[in-house]
């Protein structure tokens, strides 16, 4: 006998919605039929969509800042997260040079996201490395993680990763099949002044600086065999100015993600009094910039959130140097880009997070994957509240597609009837033998 069914929903597998009823058993979808079996519960979903659970795979529970960390936790971030079908986040390490830190930073890591109510796994994340990068990269592997990411900025904090050590990432990422993530801005172009303000965010880093420095990218993966993933493309102009010059690597050795906040908001927001509230990084960006986003979405391969919350007090600095940057997202990243793009986002939320990141049995729903299940009512609204350890969201007023009903992980509610139950997430590792 099957532990659950879920009755009457329309069920999205490969790439349609049909009406079926979904058996789980031992927390793996087990059967897709019209027929009726006997399980040992059911529930009735008729009317609602029954979409595998998505996967964030750019998220900051408990970002550690120096002075401050982010304010949603592995407990209250992933509780946000469940509220808006999310079954699996990938989180980051803390930024190490070397391979026994990587290893350390792996193992602080894991004590930290025992709290969280869904899955999870990490990218590992480098900082100015010196040398012997290959025992680095055999170190990640080893550890079950599949990708590295590296920032071509913040060189002020030494997180930049040099050129040079760039390009010998992007030759091991072959070599160990792994995935580089970069965050690319031009360091150069980033301006700090003391004297700026939340309103100056713009100036401080203009687009210019994620154009040219993906362009950069673009050449360097024309000379190398390597894969690199982009994180929060935040520009129009520089989704297009890739497709001018590397069209031919996307989807091959370049993918692209964006998030729900540059599809939102443009630059006008951090002309108001509430535009501390608003910051992030990258930016938002202007009206014709965000118009070119949307223009050029099919391009990008996967949305995500770079969640990363803060209390509106936290915010409040007067020097844009003191305000830590960062909004959180995760809870309404589905229904805003579901409400933009309709279906065609789900695979770019779930099937191709999952391929890109080898999250086996993760990420769509058919026999024999873990029963990630998101339960989802189409009815578009506003969004007017919002869970997590926040007193705050910037998404008050958005549209939305809809809401979710039930968020199941492993077979196993976390979300019931949009209330939240007690469930335990689990590490998920990507197997490597070397
Ligand atoms: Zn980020």
């Amino acid at each position: 006998m099957y532990d659950l069914v879920i009755k009457n929903g329309l069920v999205y597998s490969e790439e349609s919605f049909q009406k079926k009823h979904v058996y789980i058993a031992n927390g793996k979808i087990a059967d897709i039929s019209s027929a009726d079996y006997p399980a040992k519960t059911s529930i009735d979903v008729s009317g609602l969509e029954v979409l595998p659970g998505i996967i964030d795979p750019h998220v900051h529970f408990a970002l550690d800042l120096g002075t401050i960390s982010s304010k949603d936790d592995f407990l209250t971030g992933s509780i946000a997260a469940a509220y808006g079908g999310v079954t699996t986040i990938i989180d980051f390490l803390d930024p190490t040079a070397d391979s026994v830190s990587v290893e350390k930073a792996y193992h602080k890591r894991l004590k930290e996201a025992q709290t969280s109510c869904i899955d999870f796994t990490f990218h590992a994340t480098i900082k100015a490395p010196k040398n012997n990068l290959e025992a680095y990269v055999k170190t990640v592997k080893t550890l079950g993680l599949h990708s590295i990411k590296f920032f071509t900025t913040y060189s002020e904090s030494h997180r930049k990763t040099s050129d040079e050590a760039i390009k010998k990432l992007l030759t091991l990422s072959k070599k160990y099949n792994l995935l580089l993530l970069g965050h690319i801005e031009n360091d150069a172009l980033i301006h700090h002044d003391e004297r700026f303000t939340y309103r100056d965010l713009k100036t401080s880093r203009p687009s210019v600086a994620e154009t040219v420095e993906a362009l950069k990218m673009v050449e360097y993966l024309k000379h190398s065999d390597g894969k690199l993933y982009m994180v929060h493309v935040s520009s129009g102009k520089t989704l297009e100015a890739i497709i001018e010059t590397g069209r031919s690597l996307l989807g091959k050795q370049l993918f692209l993600e964006s998030c729900p906040q540059y599809f939102t908001f443009t630059d006008k927001i951090l002309d108001s009094s509430q535009g501390a509230l608003y910051t992030f990084a990258p930016p938002v960006r202007s009206q014709a910039e965000q118009d070119l986003l949307f223009k050029y979405q099919s391009y990008l391969h996967t949305f995500a959130t770079d969640h990363c919350a803060f209390n509106k007090e936290d915010k409040q600095a007067e020097k844009l140097s003191d305000i830590p940057l960062g909004i959180g997202s995760i809870e309404h990243s589905f229904g805003i880009m579901r409400y933009h793009f309709g279906e065609h986002v789900i695979n770019r939320m779930s099937k191709s997070v999952a391929t890109l990141f080898q999250l086996k049995q993760k990420g769509s729903i058919a026999i024999g994957n873990d029963a990630d299940i998101h339960v989802f009512d189409p009815t578009p609204h506003t969004i007017q509240s919002h869970h997590g350890g926040t007193n705050y969201t910037p998404y008050i007023g958005v549209k939305s597609a809809g809401q979710t009903v039930h968020t199941l992980v492993r077979g196993q509610f976390v979300i019931k009837n949009k209330k939240l139950i007690k469930h335990r997430g689990k590490l998920i590792r990507s197997d490597y033998n070397g």
